[in-house]
């Protein structure tokens, strides 16, 4: 999860509180934490989804299931050890619950060391006055590295109890990363590999539900390769775009449903919000009116009622399509 935009917000919001040595310094601390927690929130809702119709995607990848941050993102550090664990200075901030890397046994604080038999270099890098997200970027390249095989991964941990090697099977999921924007824009998107909501949406859906049919719809971009359609498409792109707003709507359906979160929530979103603002995402000439897109959810709804059901789940067409292209 990519923070730096919401901290560079933070020190906006409480950079006087943090400055004041009268003042107390808690403000930022909380705010750090809730930083961390919408992160979490954010990657159990894409986890769920991913894994949700796993056996259906053919972009696949290994989720491991945590949120990982570093001291050095925090414009803080000292605020950002008040808040948080650090055992090494790339550390887990989250784990999702009942996800891989919490079975294998991790906790929250745990400090990644190395991978794969090679150690991380923390040393020899000057010291950054900015807050950076530099090295986490790097660290999470290496993990997704390690993680691009199949077999055992393993992760050299620094624990309350020192440092040892744990290896865990993360089980391949649909293939999408997922981060937090800090910003009140209540907006989302899709860049062909990660979903990206802003904080501001994050507050704005009523429940984990909401989030899902938002995370959805942006997953379905990434999993139907839209961003690529829409690059090979020398001209017309209005309407290819616009048909890949429908198609990202119609699967969001179906990988909310294999997920456990209720497809409704999709049509409770749209009336709210579309009668709320005719601004933010998917209110370009691209995209359909909120009125079209709910009487779409219903038809989609109806249409997954009559499929054929495997262990609770469905196969959605429009993935089955994706599978078949070569
Ligand atoms: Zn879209």
């Amino acid at each position: 999860m990519k923070a730096i935009a919401f901290l560079f917000l933070v020190v906006a919001l409480f950079g006087a509180v943090a400055s004041t040595r009268d003042e107390p310094r808690d403000p930022v601390v909380e705010a750090y934490r809730g930083l961390v927690a919408q992160d979490l929130r954010l990657a159990t809702v894409g986890y769920h989804l991913a894994k949700g119709s796993a056996e259906y995607c053919r972009n696949t990848w290994r989720n491991p299931g945590w949120v990982l941050h570093d001291l050095r993102q925090y414009p803080d550090t000292d605020l950002a050890q008040r808040a948080f664990t650090f055992r090494e200075p790339v550390s887990i901030a989250a784990l999702v619950a009942d996800g891989p890397a919490i079975r294998a046994g991790l906790s929250v604080g745990d400090g990644l060391a190395g991978f794969g038999g090679s150690e991380i270099w923390y040393g020899g890098e000057p010291v950054k006055k900015r807050a950076t997200s530099e090295r986490l970027d790097n660290v999470r390249d290496q993990v997704a590295g390690a993680l691009a095989g199949d077999g055992l991964f393993r992760a050299l941990v620094t624990t309350d109890t020192g440092r040892k090697t744990i290896a865990f099977d993360p089980p391949r999921v649909c293939a999408s990363d997922f981060w937090v924007d800090v910003r009140s824009k209540r907006d989302a998107g899709a860049d062909g590999e990660r979903v990206r909501v802003t904080s501001g949406l994050i507050e704005y859906v009523a429940d984990d539900d909401e989030l899902a049919a938002v995370v959805a719809h942006e997953m379905a971009h990434n999993l139907l390769d839209h961003r690529a359609r829409i690059e090979r498409t020398k001209s017309g792109k209005t309407a290819v775009i616009k048909s890949t707003e429908e198609e990202a709507d119609r699967l969001s359906i179906w990988l909310m449903s294999n997920a456990g979160y209720d497809p409704e929530a999709a049509i409770s979103f749209w009336q709210r919000y579309g009668k709320a603002t005719s601004l933010g995402i998917f209110s370009a000439p691209t995209h359909y009116r909120w009125q079209d897109r709910v009487r779409m959810f219903r038809e989609e709804i109806e249409r997954m009622a009559s499929h054929v059901v495997k262990n609770g789940r469905r196969d959605p067409p429009l993935l089955a399509e994706h599978r078949s292209i070569k």
